[in-house]
């Protein structure tokens, strides 16, 4: 299997640089256990991350800027999540089966931990993880129910984890990534043939604001 939708190259970059937020950085590493194309993408910034750092000059006594920079180098993730199991088997028990180790880490275990919460006919929700602003929450959305705007007009990452969902750009399946923002009008319908299991983050730095990240996506000519 292989995503046909992937995270922003500023968000992967920003991701290599170890500058995204604890939620938006989960579905970022999630993302990247299900789609090989983007994990290399991510080995490339890393090296480059690291080539940055022994071109750098050395920082200047009292220079808070340039130390930061090194120290969030320093912080960046050196290793990748491990290699995304095969798919399971349609014949495969559904729960947990294609968690990525990143979000399992979180839930203690695969799906059967979530502690859903009834939103509407059709749709539960759970919370993951929030950071300042940005949350990302697990929806669970029963056949061919439209998905709600989760509200407040921000940007929005969502990850499909079970089944799939269409909108005006098209049909997301397992391990692709829907990018929205402020203008984006989008109104995702569950696919009829099952429930639909995504990771959702709001309030999503859809795009690079860090410096570290700013110093890179330069040298990529992002
Ligand atoms: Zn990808």
């Amino acid at each position: 299997m292989s995503a046909s939708f992937h995270p922003s190259d500023e968000l992967l970059v920003a991701y290599g640089a170890g500058s995204l937020d604890e939620a938006t950085a989960l579905l970022v590493a999630s993302h990247l256990t299900l789609c090989p194309r983007c994990r290399s993408e991510v080995a490339r910034i890393e090296a480059m991350g690291g080539n940055l750092l022994e071109e750098l000059p050395p920082a200047p006594m009292g220079g808070d800027a340039l130390a930061d920079i090194l120290a969030r180098l320093d912080d960046a993730p050196v290793t990748l999540p491990p290699p995304p199991r095969k798919p399971a088997r349609a014949t495969a028990s559904r729960a947990g089966s294609q968690i990525p180790a990143p979000l399992r880490a979180y839930l203690g275990g695969g799906l059967e931990n979530v502690r859903w919460k009834r939103l509407t006919d059709g749709l539960e929700h759970a919370l993951v993880v929030e950071s300042g602003r940005t949350r990302a929450r697990l929806y669970r959305i029963a056949p061919g129910i439209p998905i709600p705007e989760h509200g407040h007009g921000g940007a929005e990452l969502t990850l499909v984890l079970q089944g799939g969902f269409s909108d005006h750009a098209g049909h997301y399946l397992v391990g692709d990534v829907a990018c929205a923002d402020d203008d984006t009008i989008h109104h995702p319908v569950a696919d009829t043939d099952g429930h639909c299991i995504c990771l959702a983050v709001t309030d999503a730095p859809l795009k690079l604001t860090g410096l570290v990240g700013r110093l890179i996506s330069r040298f990529l000519n992002l």
